[in-house]
């Protein structure tokens, strides 16, 4: 579904746009997504503070890299290396030379950091230095304006620059898929996985299963890892069967029509995978639903839907593939949670209880996987543009939607996009994590 957003439309329309400025309201700018073939920055990119880092962006994707920053230059992106930090005092330089390009940023611009987790075993000093880029990422992430973004990546303590993981994630950060994904830092656990020969395909010769992918944010996960290369076998209830077989044909993949609540949801999921397509390697648990009600009024079937649907079932079908010794070739689970989940939402105590169950999961699920060099991961999202979301009353969703540092509501394909990049080789040193795909939604974390 396409954004509805006539507002955003308006503010960037001449005249009325002029009026919107003028009252302060509001400039939401229209984000650029990826496109096949689109080149990974239009422009020039500075590096500061880290070598190995300018070597890759110039040399293996021939990026135009600057290592000091040239006044009146429009750059497209600025990757903070951070790795060294052992004082905030340290801090300064970097800063204030990002400081100074700032407002030349081109829109759509991005900025990286990559910096070291902050551990109890650091000495303060660096504990501090560490942790600072935290709150200095999430607070550049809400000066940003004309659809920038800012996103940091935090590595273990063994993780090189080069890693996989790492290298993946700049990439993801710096291009137009994470369009919508700002203000977030995302850990790096371990120097596994593996980088793509083509960054365009990189889920080649992957299958996946995507829940709930008859419409809405499923059925862009199904497009978009089909785009990225693989064979996908799209999941929803009977009910949804006609619009699941369209997006099946046209993803050239498979339907199966299944209740993930079934007893032999798992079993027939892998029965129909293994027999159609010969293995299975990803699985996306998308299919969700909400029962809004306060709690006060809210009565078992409502709870209780939402807790099978949103979290049991991918627990049991979990179990199943855990079990089958048909999921170990670097198998990937990519699971649905929602910044409810984090932040509690008033009406949605079942919601969010499940949603929030959904991260304690994949973290616990995670382990499980390390052996086949498996991973789980959860991506949260924030307002996104969907028929679950056209439900909510038209005030509320209007305010809904601004309360954002991007001031509007994501796409379905925001949402996709990342869930591909978790579901990609290059991401195997992402373990039990959760990226929120919310533009910095103000709510939680
Ligand atoms: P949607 O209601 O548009 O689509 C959900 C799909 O899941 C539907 O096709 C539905 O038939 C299917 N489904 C429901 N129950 C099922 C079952 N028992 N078995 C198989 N399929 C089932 O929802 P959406 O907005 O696309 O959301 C997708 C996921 O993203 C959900 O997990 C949702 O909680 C999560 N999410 C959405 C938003 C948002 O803003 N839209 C925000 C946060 C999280």
């Amino acid at each position: 579904m396409s954004s509805d957003d006539t507002y955003l439309n308006l503010v960037n329309g001449g005249f009325t746009g002029k009026v919107a400025k003028q009252f302060g309201l509001p400039q939401p700018a229209p984000l650029r997504r990826f496109a096949p073939g689109q080149p990974l920055l239009d422009g020039p990119v500075l590096v500061l503070g880290d070598d190995e880092l300018a070597d890759l962006l110039a040399t293996d994707w021939a990026l135009d890299v600057h290592r000091r920053p040239t006044p009146d230059l429009r750059y497209s992106a600025v990757v903070l290396g951070l790795t060294d930090l052992i004082h905030p005092s340290a801090l300064s330089a970097p800063v204030m030379e990002l400081a100074g390009v700032l407002k030349k940023l081109a829109r759509g611009g991005r900025v990286v950091t990559v910096s070291r987790a902050a551990s109890p075993e650091d000495a303060p000093s660096v504990a501090a230095a560490r942790q600072g880029v935290d709150g200095f990422v999430r607070s550049i992430a809400k000066e940003l304006r004309g659809g920038a973004t800012a996103n940091g990546l935090v590595l273990a303590a063994d993780v090189p620059v080069t890693a996989p993981s790492v290298v993946g994630a700049l990439r993801f950060f710096l291009s137009t898929r994470s369009a919508f994904v700002d203000g977030q830092l995302l850990a790096i656990d371990s120097s596994a996985g593996s980088l793509p020969s083509d960054w365009e395909r990189p889920l080649e010769g992957r299958v996946a299963v995507v829940t709930g992918a008859a419409r809405g944010i499923g059925e862009s996960i199904a497009e978009t890892l089909a785009r990225d290369g693989a064979v996908v076998v799209a999941v929803d209830v009977p009910a949804a069967g006609e619009q699941l077989v369209a997006v099946a044909n046209r993803v050239r993949g498979t339907a199966l029509q299944l209740d993930v609540t079934a007893p032999d949801a798992g079993a027939r999921l892998l029965e129909h995978t293994l027999q159609r397509h010969g293995r299975i390697d990803i699985v996306v648990h998308n299919a969700g639903i909400t029962r809004d009600k306060l709690l006060a009024n809210m009565t078992p079937e409502k709870w209780d839907a939402v807790l099978a649907v949103n979290i049991a079932s991918q627990l049991a079908i979990n179990e199943a593939l855990l079990t089958s010794g048909d999921f170990t070739d670097a198998p990937r689970i990519v699971s649905l949670a929602s910044t409810s989940g984090i932040a509690g939402n008033r009406g949605q105590a079942n919601y969010a209880a499940s949603k929030g169950g959904v991260i304690g999961m994949v973290r616990a699920t995670a382990p499980l996987l390390a052996a086949f060099g498996g991973t789980a991961n959860a991506v949260a999202p924030g307002f996104i543009e969907t028929e679950m979301t056209a439900r909510i009353p038209v005030v509320m969703r209007q305010v809904a939607r601004r309360l954002n540092s991007l001031q509007q509501g994501g796409q379905p394909v925001d949402v996709a996009e990342t869930v591909a990049f978790l579901a990609s080789p290059a991401a195997g040193g992402i373990v039990g994590r959760v990226l929120r795909v919310c533009g910095q939604n103000l709510v939680g974390q």
